[in-house]
């Protein structure tokens, strides 16, 4: 590798680091973002150009095609994506990385084909191949089969004795890959149908897991993405695909680990558990808790805030759908000038990804002062006037406390029961996300007021305006 290609991989990784940790703060997100997008922009052009061997002018007029495609494609969802449709799109990303490494992996077994393994590769270099395409495989079907479940085209399927299967497979393609490498075999035949059988293993791996625990499971696939790039890091000997990839698997690790603690669950109960199988998960509808729901209106609501003088709103993935980021701000500010005390009750897992609420409302220049996170809120709910629930419900269902059948018992929830009034904004009864009823609705503390969020706040400024 020339020295020119070895400082350019030198700074594209500083940056990917740095923009990392950028990424850690709303404030530097976005600089972060595009300083890592740099680094590796750096990384490609610098491969593509300083290449040691003599490239051929049409591999240029290939690569160039491919860039170009991609990269209009990529740009054109990464515009048009809506904020929460981002997990579908980090999960197809996911795939593509996956899939990428398998090729990858395939490209160089292929080169062997018809040749003595021993003659040609290392034993470590096969086993490096059979580990990108195996890894690659299940990252490439399984974030496949995440994407398609968050965008409800495919719904969970549990077969009998699940999860027996998928550990006789997954032992079963460990052991397959061993004997590949140990046999120095340069079978085809065998070669693909290890990826055939990895292929379905991502497949079955996440078709059973459900509900609230679909976030964990894209954390992991983006970590097995960063496993698989790191791997074919190895394979060439390229020192930056090979940081890149660790930073990506250690970073989506460390975050399914953060979100598993946020729902209070442990890895192996998300991928073995099968979230809401056997427990009251609703399926959709609402309606056998029981009890009185009491309606109130945005004028009635209006004065319960106005005369009060701390209220906490609690954004969800309501807030997010009817793009009320906005109004929600202008109602803040105007409570604010009446001599309100305003926060924001943050959930780890409010709404369809992390971070999400405090992308949000960053998007309408809520002061991130104001973004309190679950721990640091929970304490202050008693002291609270009005909490204002605005299309948040998982993240505030007293079952995760009350219930031990339900799916998210043991969930760490915000405590909003113990404000002194609750008004919750959403449009129906409905449960969300993980499908389970809420008793919150129930509460004689509770006020519902029903309808579009974006449309009820705007009447709840309008009311406030006028008093
Ligand atoms: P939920 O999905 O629990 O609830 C959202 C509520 O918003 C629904 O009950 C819905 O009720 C209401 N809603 C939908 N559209 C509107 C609208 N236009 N106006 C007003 N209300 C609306 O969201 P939470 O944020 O409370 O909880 C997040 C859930 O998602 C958790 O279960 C979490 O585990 C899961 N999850 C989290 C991810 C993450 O990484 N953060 C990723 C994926 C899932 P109605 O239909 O009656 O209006």
């Amino acid at each position: 590798m020339s020295i020119t290609l070895s400082i350019i991989y030198l700074i594209a990784t500083v940056t990917f680091v740095v923009g990392l940790k950028m990424l850690g703060h709303p404030e530097t997100a976005k600089k972060g973002n595009l300083i890592s997008a740099l680094g590796m922009g750096l990384a490609i052009v610098g491969t593509i150009f300083l290449a040691e061997k003599e490239v051929p002018l049409i591999i240029y007029i290939l690569i160039g095609l491919a860039l170009a495609v991609g990269g209009i494609i990529g740009w054109i969802i990464a515009i048009k994506v809506e904020m929460t449709k981002m997990p579908e799109l980090v999960s197809l990303f996911n795939g593509f990385g996956g899939a990428s490494a398998l090729l990858i992996g395939l490209v160089e077994f292929n080169k062997n084909i018809g040749v003595p393994i021993a003659d040609k590769a290392s034993a470590s270099i096969i086993t490096t191949i059979i580990a990108a395409i195996i890894i690659g495989s299940i990252t490439f079907t399984g974030s496949l089969v995440a994407w398609a479940k968050l965008n409800g085209s495919l719904k969970d399927i549990r077969f009998p004795k699940y999860n027996l299967i998928n550990n006789i497979l997954f032992i079963g393609l460990v052991a397959f890959g061993t004997y590949i490498v140990l046999m120095n075999t340069d079978s085809a035949i065998l070669m693909y149908s290890l990826l055939a059988a990895s292929l379905v293993y991502g497949f079955l791996f996440v078709v059973p897991i459900g509900g609230a625990d679909m976030p964990v499971v894209i954390s992991l696939l983006n970590s097995l993405t960063g496993i698989a790039a790191a791997i074919t890091g190895i394979l060439y000997d390229n020192m930056v695909m090979l940081v890149g990839g660790i930073l990506v698997g250690s970073a989506g690790l460390i975050l399914t680990f953060a979100m598993c603690k946020a729902m209070n669950r442990s890895l192996a109960s998300v991928i073995f558990g099968a979230f809401g199988a056997g427990s009251n998960a609703a399926e959709g509808s609402g309606g056998t808790i029981g009890g009185t729901v009491k309606k109130t209106t945005a004028s009635d609501s209006a004065v319960l805030l106005n005369y009060s003088s701390k209220v906490v709103i609690v954004p969800g993935y309501g807030l997010a759908v009817a793009q009320a980021q906005h109004v929600i701000h202008e109602l803040e500010e105007l409570l604010t000038s009446r001599g309100v005390d305003v926060k924001y009750a943050i959930h780890p897992v409010a709404g369809r990804m992390p971070g999400h609420m405090n992308v949000l409302l960053a998007e309408s220049n809520v002061d991130y002062g104001k973004l309190i996170e679950m721990d640091d809120i929970n304490p202050q709910f008693p002291n609270t006037d009005v909490v204002l629930v605005v299309g948040a419900n998982d993240v505030v269902n007293p079952a995760a406390h009350n219930d031990p059948s339900s799916p998210i018992y043991g969930m760490p929830i915000l405590d909003v029961e113990n404000a002194k009034h609750i008004i919750v904004n959403k449009r129906s009864m409905k449960p969300g996300y993980a499908g389970i009823e809420n008793e919150l609705f129930y509460n004689q503390k509770t006020n519902m007021l029903f309808g579009d969020a974006k449309q009820a706040l705007t009447d709840l400024v309008a009311e406030l305006k006028n008093m």
